[in-house]
């Protein structure tokens, strides 16, 4: 199955998000821009792909383990920006630094549990609210309307794993696009070392 570990923020949060997406939905160029769905919303810490029946158990014990470890921490969203011309992302502020910490402890639980993990990029935490369809689309009046939008701050206090079911083409609304098939509390202590 096609699995990512991710922070899910709550509901009000995405609202808020919600809230500034309808307006951009109804800015000229937004039909050519795939909008993501919003319950599905969710900022990725590590993407791993296909994985094997067979290596769930250690996954799910590595990343019980990350996240124990793991303190929890406030953040919010904040702001906005663009991979290219292909994505148009919301940002985030607040403690990105254990929000970067449990990113790297998501990708290395995965890797220790057999999971073959693409060398990563720089982390660069967002959430993907559009996507380029083909034709290019000037993002700029998108971003002009991300740039001031500020969230509520909330703590986050769980560590997700996600289940990503790619849409077969021509079945439609069958299975959930994601599905959250693991969580793990976020116990560690504030100020000790991971
Ligand atoms: P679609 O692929 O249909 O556009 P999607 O990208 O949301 O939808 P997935 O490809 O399953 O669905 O990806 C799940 C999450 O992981 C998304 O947030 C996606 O941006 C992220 N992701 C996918 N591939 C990678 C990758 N190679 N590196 C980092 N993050 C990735
Ligand atoms: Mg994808």
């Amino acid at each position: 199955m096609r699995l990512f570990a991710a922070v899910l923020p709550p509901s009000e949060r995405l609202d808020e998000l919600g809230h500034v997406v309808d307006r951009l939905h109804r800015l000229p160029g937004a039909d050519g821009l795939r909008w993501t769905s919003r319950p599905g919303w969710h900022l990725t810490l590590a993407f791993m792909g296909e994985v094997g029946e067979e290596l769930l158990p250690e996954l799910r014990v590595r990343l019980a383990r990350a996240a124990h470890r793991t303190p929890p921490f406030p953040l919010r969203l904040h702001g906005g920006g663009h991979f290219g011309r292909r994505a148009l992302w919301a940002g985030v502020a607040g403690d990105l630094d254990e929000l970067r910490l449990l990113a790297e402890r998501a990708d290395a639980a995965a890797r220790r549990a057999g999971v073959a993990m693409d060398e990563h990029r720089r982390y660069q935490a967002h959430l993907t609210v559009a996507r380029a369809r083909g034709e290019a689309v000037d993002l700029h009046p998108f971003l002009d309307g991300m740039r001031a939008f500020e969230g509520a701050r909330w703590e986050v206090g769980e560590l997700a794993l996600v289940r990503s079911n790619l849409p077969v083409s021509g079945v439609r609304g069958e299975q959930p696009r994601y599905e959250q098939v693991g969580g793990w509390p976020l116990a560690g202590s504030a100020g000790q070392p991971g």
